[in-house]
């Protein structure tokens, strides 16, 4: 059982599923006995691979995934823990990491998390200290420094729902990051439109082509959603999920069996596609509600008579091929604002290359020798990009890579490697009212940035908040910053 679910989805021949589970707030419970009820009934039916767990599911805090997880291994399935990297530092990620090795849980689903929500006192502090790319690169590095008996096999996660092109571009180039970086396995966000399913598979064969990368399994998420939560997704009540008016106004009018058809012939069709498996979940269902929607999906799948599914939304929605299959056009860089002038200003300070530039390194260093010379330096630097920049002197400047505008200002979630899932319609999840942060960076970018180049650009390592406070001018010249370091930068 203990890498079963890795195999099936190594297995070209195999169609794996699995099943998300949503503990609640509460050490037991109905809720968790009825959990513990569907898993008893998967384990006897042997068609699901593996039980997800969420971890504080939409941002409120609930029973830990690990307690679950223990009694679902006992009743003989394989646990897929969520590991979301909202309410979690880097010492937290390492020491569950350590506990999930010491437990014998393996199976990760490596995701940043939705926006705590306010609950004892107010809202949490979000922490997002490490990203997912960072946390799957640490949980590589762990793995061949501690050489664990049994390695952690961790996915990740990406929509292909994506109402613009600016976000859904940088959906596509933050995969390609997150697989550079040992991603073993792919999932996607919740949708209801086959044609961007389709798009993926497109997309993930293209990339494998160019560049020669070997299979990546990847599973499509089918959700079923009671009546009430479809008009709960259509009102955009759930970050990055996309459910067409329409289509919940269809769901509301259907009986149960209406809606678990629609999930067999979604599931029938995903397979012919060729994802690997589809990751079930849905509200208010019973095992027996899945053994009916896996029992028609097989039956449709072996007759090959799938009625395709209606793709009401998909013109709502930004595709990244044509109808004849060719990659579109892309259009970064359509607001390039001061994006030259400071390109200019930086190649001249931090090139290294320009006179201008060694007398400026010079000048830093100097005033790095005397305290009261570094701190005047360091409230001069404070107050120029202050204004310029809403600069929070995190002390490891990263303001280059996202075109000159600051990610940790101008992000809530401070994401440095590209956007989380969570933005619809090109508003950040957060704060709806704003244009999501990585929008505006694409609306900046050189017109000639392709979503290769984007994917292939180098990957960020984790702020050393040690830096804070600290003049990121004078880390840069003194090899102190992310820029001198990078991937050296290892775990302590
Ligand atoms: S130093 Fe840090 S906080 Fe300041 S502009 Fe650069 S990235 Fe933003």
């Amino acid at each position: 059982m203990t890498d079963s679910l890795a195999r099936s989805l190594r297995d070209p021949a195999t169609f794996t599923l699995t099943y998300e589970l949503v503990p609640g707030q509460g050490a037991g419970g109905k809720k968790i006995d009825s959990l513990l009820e569907f898993a008893r009934l998967a384990s006897r039916d042997g068609r699901i691979r593996a039980l997800s767990i969420t971890d504080n599911a939409g941002g409120h805090p609930a029973l830990a995934p690990v307690a679950i997880g223990s009694e679902i291994r006992n009743i003989g399935l394989e646990p897929l823990i969520h590991f979301s990297l909202k309410d979690k530092n880097r010492n937290q990620i390492e020491s569950h990491l350590f506990l999930y090795q010491r437990q014998g849980f393996h199976n990760l689903l490596v995701l940043g998390g939705d926006f705590p929500k306010p609950t004892w006192h107010g809202q949490a502090r979000p922490v997002f200290d490490l990203d997912t790319i960072q946390t799957i690169s640490l949980i590589h590095e762990l793995v061949r420094e501690y050489a664990f008996a049994l390695p952690f096999h961790c996915g990740c996660v990406v929509s292909p729902f994506k109402m613009t092109e600016a976000e859904q571009v940088w959906q596509y180039a933050k995969l390609m990051k997150k697989i550079r970086a040992g991603a073993g396995f792919i999932i996607t966000q919740v949708g209801f439109v086959m044609e961007k399913y389709a798009e993926l598979i497109r997309f993930l064969r293209q990339i494998q082509k160019t560049e020669q990368k070997g299979n990546i399994p990847v599973m499509a998420s089918v959700f079923i959603p009671a009546p009430g939560v479809a008009r709960f997704m259509a009102g955009g009540g759930v970050p990055g999920v996309v459910l067409p008016q329409d289509l919940a106004r269809k769901m509301a009018a259907e009986g149960k069996k209406e809606r678990l058809i629609r999930a067999a012939r979604m599931t029938a069709q995903l397979r012919a596609m060729g994802y690997d498996g589809v990751h079930l979940g849905g509200n208010n269902l019973c095992f027996a509600d899945i053994a009916f929607v896996l029992d028609q999906a097989e039956s449709m799948f072996a007759k090959g008579t799938i009625e395709p599914e209606a793709d009401d939304a998909g013109h709502r929605l930004w595709f990244l091929y044509t109808r004849d299959g060719a990659c579109k056009p892309l259009h970064p860089g359509t607001r390039p604002g001061l994006f030259r002038l400071h390109s200019l200003a930086h190649h001249l300070l931090f090139s290294k290359k320009t006179a201008v530039s060694r007398l400026f390194g010079r000048f830093c260093r100097f005033c790095d020798r005397f305290r009261f010379s570094r701190r005047l330096f360091t409230l001069a630097e404070r107050i120029i990009k202050e204004i310029l920049f809403d600069c929070r002197m995190c002390g490891d400047c990263t303001l280059a890579e996202s075109s000159f505008l600051c990610p940790q200002s101008g992000c809530p979630k401070r994401l440095v490697n590209g956007p989380c899932g969570g933005s619809t319609r090109g508003r950040c999840e957060v704060f709806p009212d704003r244009t999501c942060f990585y929008v505006r960076v694409y609306r900046r970018l050189d017109p000639k940035t392709s979503l290769q180049g984007l994917g292939m650009a180098g990957i960020l390592p984790p702020k050393d908040w040690g830096l804070e406070r600290t003049s990121s001018w004078i880390n840069f010249f003194k090899g102190r910053d992310h820029t001198a370091q990078g991937d050296k930068k290892g775990k302590t």
